[in-house]
């Protein structure tokens, strides 16, 4: 596996694999692997020539009072975990080569982001938006996968993608849970053990909404009221949303007809955790 900071290499290094006909796939990530962020890999690994990952936590998508300086940052095991999943190139660019003094572009995907996690992190879609298109433009990818865990995320990548003619694909991985449910997620480390026995809440949640929906619930206020109720059995965890949305355009539904997306975020203590199913 290839280990590279510099912009330019891994601009050289994805120009000679396009001009020897490789197929390129690309992960882009914040680091501190986990088994989700490593089905991405694997997946890319089956699809692709050369498997690219990035590990770049991006200062741009947190606001100012959020985790940017405490993120989990653990390269030397990212960079061995990444390696066991088959990625071929480790890109870890640094702060100052992404934003240079005097950068001030930024992409927006203004109605995709006005919902949901966007209500309450202001900017932080703009921020992955920005970086994601810069990421697309220095990788160049024939495919670039992301998680369904991040679910609005995925979507404004989609659109960002069409409507800024990438010439990649992007592909929208089903989400990996822990063993007991919790959708896998860097921020996960940050719960006491207590914490972690009531983070299991949320998509215990998740799946009474489905309950309710397969047995024909179609009221959405219904199944909130449910997921809700649910949450509140868990003293630590404070309820941020619960949205029942259309899969595809987050637009809010009032009658669930067809698919519905079940979205939420949830703090638990300083934790913020977010999950989806789509039923
Ligand atoms: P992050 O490092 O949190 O920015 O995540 C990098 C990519 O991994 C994003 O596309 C996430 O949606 C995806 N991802 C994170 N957690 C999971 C998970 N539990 N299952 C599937 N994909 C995930």
């Amino acid at each position: 596996m290839q280990h590279i900071r510099s912009i330019t290499q891994m601009i050289a290094v994805r120009n000679r694999a396009r001009r020897r006909g490789r197929s390129i796939g690309f992960v882009p990530t914040m680091g501190a692997l986990h088994e989700g962020h490593l089905s991405l890999i694997r997946r890319a690994r089956r699809e692709s020539d050369l498997v690219v990952v990035s590990i770049f936590v991006n200062p741009k998508q947190f606001g100012p009072r959020e985790d940017y300086r405490r993120y989990p940052r653990k390269l030397k095991r990212d960079a061995a975990l990444a390696r066991e999943a088959g990625c071929d190139v480790l890109f870890v660019p640094s702060v100052a080569a992404m934003y240079p003094a005097g950068f001030e572009t930024v992409v927006e995907v203004p109605e995709l982001s006005a919902t949901m996690c966007g209500l309450s992190r202001p900017g932080h879609f703009r921020g992955v938006a920005t970086v994601v298109t810069k990421l697309l433009h220095i990788v160049a990818p024939n495919v670039a996968y992301f998680g369904q865990k991040d679910a609005q995320q995925a979507l404004i990548i989609k659109k960002l993608a069409r409507d800024l003619n990438f010439d990649a694909r992007i592909k929208v991985v089903p989400i990996v849970r822990e063993p007991d449910g919790l959708a896998m997620s860097s921020r996960n480390q940050y719960l006491s053990p207590a914490q972690r026995r009531e983070a299991t809440a949320i998509f215990e949640s998740l799946q009474t909404a489905r309950r309710l929906m397969r047995r024909g619930e179609r009221r959405v206020g219904r199944v909130r009221g449910a997921v809700r109720r649910r949450l509140a059995s868990a003293p630590r965890a404070q309820v941020e949303y619960v949205a029942v949305v259309e899969p595809e355009t987050l637009r809010p539904l009032t009658r669930i007809t067809g698919k519905a997306l079940v979205a939420l975020a949830v703090w638990i203590g300083h934790t913020r955790l977010i999950d989806n199913i789509t039923v």
